[in-house]
């Protein structure tokens, strides 16, 4: 027992996966990521909303440096991000990312686009990138589309396949930006289906959505952002239920 609890204290942060801690982020003029402290623990599922255009996006893309940020720090499994480089490529790859828009690579097959990370950035074997590719595209339910192009799929198939290139990299983290708001309403679920299997699974997720049911039904914690900091955090049942500031409870009324 005593050697557990010394083991903790010994390593307080082994079980924080993402630390952000004061980040600032200025677009000239526009302050948009204020003062931003945020630490996801391993395992744990946070789901980002707020209004347009209070930072959300650029809160995830300063997680994986696809944006610099002006000061503070940010920790990766313990780890600051590398500059540039095959360090950052590496970097980026544990931090999965799938955007709004599917963005996959027009010109690969659905099998190319979940091989083609494996083998640049964490040079696997082809055959063993063609089998994990085949896995992973089964578990997001596409495995019969791994020939065709993304063109030939619907949205809510291209976002699928968009998580399965992602999971590819063994991503220790992986964060979605509106991932279902540019599918037809029909098609929402059977992402926010294959997003739920992951959470359940245990991944460290951080979700940008208006999906209030997958935040309720999903989330361990809520992060309310406005006008680029973080305004509010709480459980969603707390937050839903109860939320303590204006700006919150506006947002809710708005959206609910
Ligand atoms: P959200 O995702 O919450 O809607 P964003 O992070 O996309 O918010 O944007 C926050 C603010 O930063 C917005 O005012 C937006 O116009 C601005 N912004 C985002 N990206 C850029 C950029 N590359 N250059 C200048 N301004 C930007
Ligand atoms: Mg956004």
């Amino acid at each position: 027992m005593s050697n557990v609890s010394v083991t903790k204290d010994a390593a307080p942060t082994a079980e924080n996966l993402v630390v952000l801690d004061n980040v600032n982020k200025h677009f000239g003029a526009l302050h948009v990521l204020q003062d931003i402290d945020l630490t996801i623990a391993r395992g744990e599922v946070v789901v980002v909303i707020g209004p347009s255009g209070s930072g959300k996006s650029t809160l995830c893309r300063t997680i994986n440096r696809l944006e610099t940020i002006d000061s503070g720090t940010i920790l990766i499994d313990g780890k600051p991000l590398p500059a540039e480089g095959r360090e950052l490529a590496r970097l980026r790859a544990d931090v999965g990312m799938v955007f709004q828009s599917f963005n996959l690579f027009a010109h690969k097959t659905v099998l190319e686009n979940v091989m083609l990370g494996q083998l640049k950035v964490r040079r696997a074997e082809k055959k063993a990138a063609e089998e994990k590719a085949r896995s992973l595209l089964d578990r997001v339910g596409v495995a019969n589309q791994a020939d065709k192009y993304p063109a030939q799929l619907s949205g809510g198939q291209q976002q699928r396949v968009a998580i399965a290139r992602a999971l590819a990299m063994d991503p220790k983290v992986m964060l979605f930006d509106e991932p279902t708001s540019a599918l037809d309403p029909e098609m929402i679920n059977e992402v926010l289906e294959v997003m739920q299997q992951l959470a359940q699974g245990g991944m460290t997720m951080i979700v940008v959505t208006h999906e209030m049911g997958f935040a309720r039904s999903a989330a361990n914690r809520v992060v309310f952002m406005a006008d680029g900091r973080i305004v509010e955090e709480a459980t969603p049942d707390q937050f839903f239920s109860n939320p303590r500031s204006d700006r919150a409870k506006d947002f809710l009324s708005k959206i609910l």
